[in-house]
């Protein structure tokens, strides 16, 4: 096989990417390890940053978006009984979208398959060979028979545990990382979210997140102890504490309900240098990994897929190199930008195990700070919608 672009994961990086350089008339092909339902069943990311809704306008990927997803204007915070809300729109004039990382990805397999590009599944034992020369390819298996496909780049969206990073040389290859003290237990329920807008809270019993997908379909989730499973937890159980760490007028409005889904994410900071080596780039979360607080997972991976879709149209379409010398240091100054931000609303949000009484003090003047003052809302409210690409 031959294609321009050979694209490893069929995640949300890797679908987005192929579809913005199929509207440009560059060829992919995408390799995805997993089924498309193992895929389209995997509950992620819900908010949406303008610059993703933008690039999935320009993929011909946001109709359904523009119908069923919900703008959010701001959010809300709380700790203790008290809640204030951070007002997106005043402040930057942009909202956020809450529309599922699964109805993103689904919208990208329907509009490949409609433009009858090909997509690879169950793939296995995917190498990537001559990254440092100009003429890269891959290989792999499908049904125990090895293919191999000539390319003239490589996008490594193959997620946190691909083989992409790992292609590029340890010695050439830096990684900074940082793992916190807890995860966060997730359930989905078909119930109507507390409030039309998200809940980010802070409790002496630990973080809680009241989140949506849809006016029927709520996610919640509890920071939880790293040796806790999701058995460990029933959904009463689960109730019980959430209701504990929201405000009590949200709690006794809380409709609660079956999960249809419970599972136990950790939480990682990580990001890798570079982001390209030769012929070879990461996208998304095989690059970087952020914790979910503040929504910024899904956003940063597509701001990835803005510079590598522009610094690839810059080659096929005008001859030049500078896109794509360029991209790992354009993605980089915005992952690490996203990072901080993740990184701070995580410590400002979490109960910590060896926090000390002075330690809660200064999350408190720091919640207070925010509550009152325009320049730190501001501030927050730029980040959470994202900052520009
Ligand atoms: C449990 C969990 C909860 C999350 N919750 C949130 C959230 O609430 N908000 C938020 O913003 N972000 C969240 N994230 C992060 C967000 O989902 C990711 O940032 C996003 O999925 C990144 O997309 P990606 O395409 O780069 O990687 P992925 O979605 O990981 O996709 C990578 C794809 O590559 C495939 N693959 C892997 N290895 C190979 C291989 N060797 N060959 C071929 N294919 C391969 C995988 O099967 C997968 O389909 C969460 C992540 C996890 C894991």
């Amino acid at each position: 096989m031959k294609t321009q672009v050979a694209i490893v994961g069929g995640g949300p990086s890797g679908l987005l990417l192929a579809q913005l350089l199929h509207t440009r008339g560059i060829e992919s092909v995408v390799l995805e390890r997993k089924t498309k339902d193992y895929v389209l069943g995997r509950i992620r990311a819900g908010v949406l940053e303008r610059g993703l809704v933008a690039l999935l306008e320009e993929a011909g990927c946001a109709d359904r978006l523009h119908a069923e997803g919900i703008v959010h204007d701001g959010t809300l915070m709380s700790y203790g009984d008290e809640m204030f809300r951070i007002d997106f729109t005043e402040h930057t004039g942009t909202p956020v979208v809450v529309y599922g990382q699964t109805e993103v990805t689904r919208d990208l397999y329907e509009a490949r398959e409609a433009a009858g590009a090909q997509t690879l599944f169950n793939v296995e034992d995917v190498v990537i060979h001559g990254a440092d020369t100009d003429a890269p390819h891959v290989t792999f298996a499908i049904d125990g028979e090895t293919h191999r496909i000539d390319c003239d780049f490589v996008a490594g969206c193959d997620g946190f545990h691909g083989v992409s990073r790992q292609t590029i040389p340890l010695e050439v290859r830096r990684e900074y990382e940082k793992v916190y003290p807890f995860g966060w237990l997730g359930i989905l329920s078909r119930t109507p979210p507390v409030n039309h807008e998200l809940i980010y809270a802070n409790s002496p019993r630990g973080f809680a997140l009241c989140s949506m997908r849809n006016e029927n379909l709520s996610r919640y989730y509890i920071q939880c102890s790293l040796s806790d499973k999701p058995e460990d937890w029933t959904d009463d159980a689960f109730w019980q504490e959430l209701k504990r760490r929201i405000p009590a007028d949200q709690a006794n409005a809380l409709v609660t309900g079956p999960s249809i889904e419970k599972s136990i994410a950790p939480l990682r900071s990580f990001v890798t240098e570079p982001m390209r080596w030769g012929r070879l780039f990461l996208c998304g979360d095989a690059a970087h990994i952020v914790p979910p607080t503040g929504a910024k997972g899904l956003n940063t991976a597509a701001s990835d897929v803005h510079y590598l879709y522009n610094g690839l149209r810059d080659w096929y379409e005008n001859g030049s190199a500078e896109g794509v010398d360029l991209y790992s240091e354009l993605a980089l100054a915005r992952v690490w930008k996203a990072e901080r931000f993740s990184w701070w609303f995580s410590s400002l949000m979490h109960r910590y195990p060896d926090q000390s009484e002075f330690d809660l003090k200064m999350q408190v003047a720091e919640i207070e700070f925010l509550r009152t003052n325009a320049a730190a809302q501001k501030a927050m409210a730029e980040n959470y919608v994202g900052l520009p690409y």
